[in-house]
């Protein structure tokens, strides 16, 4: 599933190959990959120039110059591809939006859990995403209150990394590492980790998705546009994700796993003590 680093790189990618571009045609291919919440079909799009690519989170918008814009969330396996259009389709091609350079921005998903919406904005942030708080990279993320946030709660410190209500963008995976780098057991209260093991796991938290975006950053140098899956992070960089039974690289005791808010947590039952 792409996180906020693989959010960021396609948006990036979308920058480079998009911005001040015009969609001459849009064709939907599958009615689910629009958002039921979109104010209007897809092919209102028709005329509309793309002038900022933002994100939020995992939130990504076409700016399209207001009062609209064009929301897309990657669920699953979203991805998006710019492609000459003598390129045959993807086999799970959803929406084609050919542009006024003939390149066709394509929008591919396998599992169909992601989705585009014409969306309109309160304040700078679609209606769409205005739920969704500010992700630690935002000049608008305010460290001081959402550690407040964090220390007022009762939760599992692991729920409360996913809440999207409190920060934005840190998936299952980003997690698990700044957990095991700040060394905090994932089930712990959130009121009963210490001003400064919040202020090391904000840390781990920056540390990790930074380093998964510079080298998620570096991979499009085509028209493919890299957006999906495992990033090259993920092969070689994951201390406690998915190594279940495998030694921990600090202490050599074996990872476990746990189950908190529905999700798998692998952490170290040596360095990660509640
Ligand atoms: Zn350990």
């Amino acid at each position: 599933m792409p996180e906020l680093p693989e959010v960021e790189t396609v948006r990036r990618g979308l920058e480079t190959w998009c911005l001040n571009r015009t969609i001459t045609k849009v064709q939907t291919l599958h009615h689910r990959a629009t958002n039921p919440r979109s104010i209007s079909p897809l092919s209102e799009l028709v005329g509309a120039t793309i002038t900022k690519v933002s994100r939020r989170g995992k939130f990504l918008w076409l700016e399209l110059g207001r009062p609209y814009c064009l929301v897309a969330h990657l669920g699953m396996s979203g991805q998006f591809r710019v492609q000459e259009p003598s390129i045959a389709d993807e086999k799970h091609l959803r929406v084609r939006m050919t542009l006024d350079n003939t390149q066709e921005l394509r929008y591919i998903d396998q599992r169909t859990f992601g989705w585009l919406a014409i969306n309109k904005y309160e304040g700078d942030i679609p209606t769409l995403v205005s739920e969704i708080a500010p992700d630690i990279f935002e000049e608008s993320f305010d460290r001081t209150l959402v550690k407040a946030k964090f220390r007022s709660r009762k939760s599992e410190i692991k729920r409360a990394l996913l809440d999207q209500s409190l920060m934005s963008g840190v998936g299952n995976i980003y997690a698990d590492e700044s957990l095991w780098r700040a060394k905090i057991h994932p089930a712990t209260s959130c009121d009963q980790v210490s001003p400064q093991k919040l202020e090391s796991l904000f840390r781990a938290v920056e540390s990790v998705m930074s380093k998964a975006l510079v080298e998620g950053g570096t991979s499009f140098d085509s028209l493919y546009i890299n957006v999906n899956g495992e990033s090259g992070y993920f092969a070689h960089s994951l201390e406690a994700y998915g190594r279940t039974g495998e030694p921990c690289s600090r202490c050599g005791t074996p990872i476990e796993r746990i189950v908190i808010a529905a999700r798998s947590s692998h952490f170290c039952p040596h360095c990660q003590r509640m």
